[in-house]
């Protein structure tokens, strides 16, 4: 939908010598998609912006001058936005040259405060997760940001909903995938009633460790659904739990805790922003 080449020049004096120099910019830099995950100061008008692309993994890099109200940049290098980046390679930190916004997710999402705190939690994850240079699924990790942020940017599901699928993903293409079908321990098929952190998902009665939870047959349901992306059993799952005389929103709850628990178990601190999200009745 989009590509036109970005400008190849940049401003400054003439000369053959800035003229080499420019050539060899161009030849050394490269372009690619990313979404940008959070910012820093840097020096008085310039950000260090990190963003995941769709070909070269985690970005860090300098914006100059981004934080002056006369920046070529606009609002393209905001958290959130999906972007089009034209980078040089430097010898500490990178830097961006142009940029051109794809989709402004940045700014939909930051006006509604739970696509917000959903938003900052999956760009936390996804920072932690791709942060290692030889991280084999940056690209799988780019796109299934990219998806998310797009369905809280279009209000597709609820914003908690969106966030949880988003993580059981993540956590999973990092290695760490939860399973709530079949026992994971044993293979017994399911469904089972209890889900262990520990062990990744559902167990059966015989291999459940201490300190395995219980949730609702409905909970768990939605968490197999979740962790598949499976909007249509995820809404089953709510109206089976309607039908039951039970609470949608208590039933997400339990579903919730369940991911915030594994991906603390896996992600090892707790994420900030995700504790203010649980701070929220949502
Ligand atoms: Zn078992």
């Amino acid at each position: 939908m989009r590509k036109p080449p970005l400008s190849k020049t940049r401003g400054g004096s003439g000369g053959s010598r800035s003229r080499r120099a420019g050539a060899s910019y161009v030849a050394h830099s490269y372009r690619c998609d990313a979404i940008v995950l959070r910012t820093y100061k840097l020096a008085e008008a310039d950000r260090i912006i990190v963003a995941l692309s769709n070909t070269h993994g985690q970005i860090r890099a300098v914006a100059r001058g981004v934080r002056r109200t006369t920046s070529k940049f606009g609002s393209s290098l905001e958290p959130f936005m999906h972007t089009g980046l034209q980078v040089v390679p430097g010898k500490s930190l990178d830097i961006i040259a142009q940029t051109q916004t794809i989709h402004p997710y940045g700014a939909i999402i930051a006006a509604d405060y739970d696509s917000y705190g959903a938003a900052s939690a999956m760009v936390e994850t996804a920072e932690r997760l791709t942060r290692a240079e030889d991280t084999p699924t940056t690209a799988e990790h780019y796109r299934l940001l990219y998806g998310a942020m797009a369905a809280l940017a279009k209000h597709q599901h609820p914003p908690r909903l969106i966030m949880d699928s988003y993580l059981l993903r993540a956590l999973a293409l990092a290695g760490w995938g939860a399973h709530f079908g079949d026992c994971v321990s044993c293979g017994a098929p399911g469904p089972h009633v209890q889900v262990s952190i520990l062990l990744g998902g559902t167990v059966c009665f015989d291999c459940r460790p201490q300190g395995a939870l219980a949730p609702s047959r409905q909970a768990i349901s939605l968490l197999a659904a979740l962790a598949t992306g499976d909007w249509d059993a995820a809404g089953q799952a709510l109206a089976d739990a309607t039908a039951h005389e039970l609470d949608p929103g208590s039933v997400i709850e339990e579903s919730s805790s369940i991911v915030a628990q594994y991906l603390r178990f896996h992600v090892e601190q707790n994420l900030h922003s995700l504790q203010v999200m649980n701070q929220r009745e949502l």
